[in-house]
């Protein structure tokens, strides 16, 4: 189970991820995932915009 929070209907709850990023009440892509890596396919959309933002992650130290 993932967890979304949805600004467009304000809706939050679980809901059993199915790869699309859109709210499971309404529709709207204006939702916020909260989802373990597990439940991702490692071809997802979602784990490539991740591991490109940790690759590149400004905030990372270096030393
Ligand atoms: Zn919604």
């Amino acid at each position: 189970m993932a967890r979304f929070r949805c600004r467009a209907c304000a809706e939050e709850g679980s809901f059993v991820y199915d790869g699309r990023h859109a709210c499971p009440r309404c529709g709207s892509v204006d939702v916020q995932f909260a989802l373990s890596v597990e439940e991702l396919a490692d071809d997802d959309p979602l784990i490539a915009a991740m591991t490109a933002l940790a690759e590149s992650d400004p905030t990372e130290p270096t030393d």
